[in-house]
């Protein structure tokens, strides 16, 4: 046995990797976006977890697009109480414990969210004790990972929409993808979803024009129309040789998706909010998208996101990442054979930006993966906890 063997063996008869403080940091963060000269100022709403164990190591968990206070409370008053004493490296048992707690019959939301961000701090932990990036322990399979930018928000014109494309074309960015039918939201009282359609339509055509054949396009409706009109949609922009359809029917209706994917002949993308691995296995086994993306933010962690990956590399669908936060999800595409596009998403970027430190810049399309042990990159707690004093969205004090 090694020097470093024998080390980290008796680090781990001592306890040393043994938890002894959660502690989650709910954050409503105001991101103020420039691009093109088009300014706008928006929050998000964010939540880092921090794992101590008994040697001093400390790990950095984080979720988004939820409610960080309520997820922070899931954190601090019932999943940090359930993994207090256990060994951090620990991860499949400590996943299982927590879900069979907090989801035990298939039931997903805001406790789906609480589990990714421990199961990230843990895999984080588990990484630092052994010295190695997370992407090398995860697998290893390339040192970069391709990015593709979301750019082409709703809040945009047409014409700011088509100067922003060739704003980040020039910047050397070959993937492109757009929101579409925002303002269509189902079940309000917003504009005739069908003239909604019919300016996405313009739009994303307007995009094509802009950036030639040799940019990908994608677009991303976040769950906001019927079936009958993303099928309306994907008939309209079909020309525009788009790169896939993400989240194109409300609910992810899996049936409903799988009808549409039989009348397009646009790859179908889904699953960044989704919070239990079986929603994937319906997905694949009815044949409804031909791309999933879990997100490690979101999806129950590292530790399920490597079996959703499993199931599509066996089904032969692509995986890819959806919902942002690239910083952590580019360690799973980078280690996995199969993985592939990592969302960089121009508000979350610039709120990881905020909170964490030395993170990579994408360039030329790509993202460079740390050699440093971990994540590779760790929060300004300083920044943290002065972001955690900020009213939530909702309106209430942090005290
Ligand atoms: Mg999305």
């Amino acid at each position: 046995m090694s020097h470093a063997q024998a080390e980290l063996r008796n680090q781990l008869q001592a306890g040393a990797f043994d938890i002894v403080a959660v502690t989650a940091f709910p954050m409503n963060i105001p991101v103020d976006i420039e691009v093109v000269g088009i300014k706008r100022s928006m929050s998000l709403s964010a939540c880092l977890c921090e794992i101590e164990t008994r040697g001093g190591l400390k790990g950095y968990g984080f979720t988004a697009i939820t409610e960080e206070e309520v997820v922070a409370s899931a954190i601090n008053e019932v999943a940090g109480h359930l993994i207090q004493g256990e060994c951090a490296l620990d991860t499949e048992r400590l996943w299982e414990r927590l879900t069979w707690t907090m989801i035990p019959r298939g039931q997903s939301g805001y406790a789906s969210h609480a589990i990714a961000a421990i199961d990230i701090a843990l895999w984080d932990i588990k990484a630092k004790a052994l010295g190695l990036p997370l992407w090398r322990l995860l697998g290893g399979a390339r040192s970069e990972v391709p990015v593709y930018t979301t750019f082409g928000f709703s809040f945009l014109g047409r014409d700011e929409l088509v100067e922003a494309a060739r704003h980040w074309v020039a910047q050397g960015n070959t993937r492109l993808k757009m929101t579409v039918a925002a303002e269509a939201m189902l079940h309000r009282d917003h504009k005739p979803v069908n003239a909604v359609i019919a300016e996405d339509a313009r739009r994303v055509l307007a995009v094509r024009e802009a950036v030639g054949d040799d940019v990908e396009i994608y677009i991303d409706a976040n769950c906001n129309l019927d079936a009958v009109h993303a099928l309306q949609l994907a008939q309209r922009v079909e020309e525009a040789r788009i790169g896939f359809f993400e989240e194109p029917i409300m609910h992810n209706d899996i049936r409903q998706m799988a009808d549409l994917r039989q009348r397009t002949s646009i790859r179908i993308a889904a699953g960044q909010n989704e919070g239990q691995a079986y929603r994937f296995r319906d997905m694949l086994v009815q044949g409804a998208v031909d791309v999933v993306q879990p997100n490690v933010a979101i999806t129950g962690g590292y530790t399920q996101c490597l079996k959703i990956a499993g199931l599509a590399s066996a089904f032969n669908v692509s995986y890819a990442n959806g919902g942002a936060w690239p910083f952590h999800n580019m360690h799973i595409h980078a280690g996995l054979a199969n993985g592939s596009l990592v969302e960089y998403h121009h508000p979350a970027v610039l709120m990881s930006r905020m909170i964490y430190k030395d993170l990579p810049e994408a360039r030329n399309g790509k993202l460079a993966l740390p050699e440093t042990p971990g994540l590779g990159f760790e929060p300004d707690l300083d920044a943290v906890r002065e972001l955690c004093k900020r009213p939530s969205a909702r309106g209430r004090g942090k005290g």
